[in-house]
């Protein structure tokens, strides 16, 4: 590609909107524009990157035997009505009407679709194992699009549906696409861990994530190599504490904590840490608010409150004017002791003595607080995140807390779709049999920025190289002076593409400063420098983006180099 043809605009200033580097960098880089929130237009050159990333997953998926086919973006309601999701899949669902008023949405994910095509297509088990996959857009309305295409509304998802017969048919499915997965990270040059997850919306029983590790990453991941044990926090189970609870040692006594509503305002009013806190939390539940109490320092994890029997799906908070309701006081001071309404303690509560918590009176809190002598002592349920140091769920090791972005998500669905939409096949004695399903996701957009977060430097992109737009770019010094240089140029562009090359040859009639500064930008791996100093001596002027230092090389050795790079 000549670069004078190739209506690239790069940017100096880092865009205000943008707060992660690989979002800056993709704005500054040209590789996407933004429409509207969470909405992108992939460049000319974005566009090279993501055709990388889909060409290499389309060829671990064809490696693996799954079948590549193309579903519908729109999808008909009835079908999400079948199998329940219609109602339970809420404001993330884009939906819409057709002239006719009939019910549609635009396709967040396809179980509903490819569960309906596999029910039609598949008649017995002699068809099965089959999987499905495509490359396709998305729509999530998601409430707070952010880092450009890493949480955009519309994105591009690699997913793979597999049926089989059983269950252990779909244990094989499933690591087949383990396998697969971590061959196309691998392929593309990503530092990743997989970890144990949590179902989500999709449902199902068993579930891993892939994520590539970065500091920015949206997600926590606690692991611990030595016990064997990687979980997104979402899932990461916390244990009952060990030992016994110390014996009361002070008085329940009601102090003034004068405007006092957050831990951190508590304890510096009275002088306690955070862990002789504890914060009782109001949240909605399936039958009249619920309280869930935990240890002031720590966090209340929304995926596994959600689970407990009588809390409300999704977690939501109690509004100010319920939580006066039943505390009987301002947001802020509530407490479990005299509280009418159910409250669920975290594990880490059972061990707590002689502690601080809301008083149910505005601006009152309660220290020496003891259970068993003030708060009766119930069963503990699992409500917060791990922390760094929590002892591993099989108890052999102690966790640490790491960041990653999801780039890929694999569940064993079972038969929670094939039965609610009676997707059957004849098994081998003519009865009818209900699937058992896998399904496989991809971000391929979220890879691109996931691919940047951990491949940058002060002056760009530095892209792995089977991501990268280009394989090499030529920087002609003075070209549009000096007709050696442009034979040159020339004669090294037509080679280095004839040896198959993806080649950006920088033509403009510009400054070479300019033409570094773009190509250190964009990330190209290769970069020659030709200048007629160079050529005298026979000489080319080479740099790999991610080494310091320029070296120069004979011309031949210049291109085997860049032939042999390139090709392994
Ligand atoms: P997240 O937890 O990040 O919202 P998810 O678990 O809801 O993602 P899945 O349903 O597992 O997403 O979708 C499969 C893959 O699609 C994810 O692993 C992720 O890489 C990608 N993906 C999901 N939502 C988005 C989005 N809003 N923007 C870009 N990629 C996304
Ligand atoms: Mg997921």
């Amino acid at each position: 590609m000549r670069f004078s043809e190739f209506s690239l605009t790069t940017l100096k200033e880092v865009p205000a909107e943008a707060e992660i580097v690989s979002h800056q960098l993709m704005l500054r880089a040209g590789l996407i524009r933004r429409l509207a929130s969470g909405l992108f237009t992939w460049m000319p050159l974005g566009l090279r990157v993501l055709r990388k990333v889909e060409a290499v997953v389309r060829e671990e998926m064809d490696r693996a035997g799954a079948l590549e086919l193309l579903m519908p973006a729109v999808q008909p309601a009835e079908l999400w009505q079948e199998s329940g999701r219609w109602d339970k899949y809420g404001p993330l669902l884009l939906r819409m009407q057709d002239r006719h008023q009939r019910d549609y949405c635009f396709g967040p994910t396809h179980e509903e679709v490819i569960t309906d095509v596999a029910r039609k297509e598949l008649r017995s088990y002699k068809q099965l194992p089959v999987n499905y996959y495509q490359i396709q857009t998305k729509f999530r309305d998601e409430i707070r699009p952010r880092f450009g295409v890493m949480r955009s509304r519309e994105f591009i998802m690699k997913d793979a549906y597999s049926f089989d017969i059983d269950e252990a048919g779909l244990e094989a499915s499933y690591q087949k696409m383990h396998a697969a997965y971590t061959a196309i990270f691998k392929r593309l040059g990503l530092i990743f861990r997989v970890v144990d997850a949590d179902s989500g919306e999709i449902g199902g029983s068993r579930s891993q994530e892939f994520h590539v590790l970065a500091d920015s990453g949206e997600d926590a991941i606690a692991y611990c190599d030595d016990d064997n044990y990687a979980a997104n926090i979402e899932s990461a189970a916390t244990l009952p504490p060990e030992g016994t609870r110390a014996a009361a040692t002070a008085e329940l006594t009601k102090v003034e904590t004068p405007a006092a509503r957050s831990i951190d305002a508590l304890c510096d009013m009275l002088a306690v840490t955070a862990q002789q806190t504890l914060k009782t939390l109001i949240v909605e539940g399936t039958d009249g608010p619920v309280a869930l109490a935990l240890r002031g320092d720590h966090e209340l994890n929304a995926v596994k409150a959600q689970k407990i029997p009588g809390v409300a799906t999704p977690l939501t908070m109690a509004d100010a004017e319920t939580v006066r309701k039943v505390t009987g006081c301002e947001p802020g001071f509530a407490g479990p002791i005299g509280l009418d309404i159910p409250v669920f303690y975290d594990h880490a509560t059972a061990n707590m003595a002689d502690f601080v918590c809301g008083a149910n009176e505005s601006d009152m809190h309660y220290t020496g607080t003891n259970i068993g002598r003030d708060i009766e002592a119930v069963a503990t349920v699992d409500l917060r995140n791990v922390v760094s140091g929590d002892p591993t769920p099989g108890g052999n090791g102690t966790l640490s807390i790491t960041r990653g972005i999801e780039v890929g998500h694999i569940f064993q669905l079972g038969d929670k779709y094939s039965q609610a939409m009676n997707a059957t096949v004849q098994d081998s004695e003519g009865k009818d049999s209900v699937m058992s399903m896998g399904c496989y996701g991809i971000g391929i957009t979220r890879i691109v920025g996931a691919a940047i977060e951990q491949n940058h430097d002060d002056n760009g992109i530095v892209w792995p190289a089977p991501l990268a737009p280009f394989d090499v770019v030529l920087v002609p010094i003075n070209m549009h002076r000096s007709d050696t240089v442009r034979e040159a140029a020339e004669a090294l562009y037509e080679e280095l593409q004839n040896a198959g090359l993806d080649v950006l040859f920088d033509d403009r009639n510009t400054r070479p400063g300019v033409m570094f500064a773009d190509a250190e930008l964009i990330g190209v791996p290769h970069r020659l420098v030709i200048s007629e100093r160079g050529l005298q001596a026979g000489e080319l002027e080479y740099r790999q983006r991610s080494d310091e230092e320029s070296r120069n090389l004979k011309r031949e050795a210049a291109l085997n180099l860049l032939k042999e790079s390139v090709i392994s």
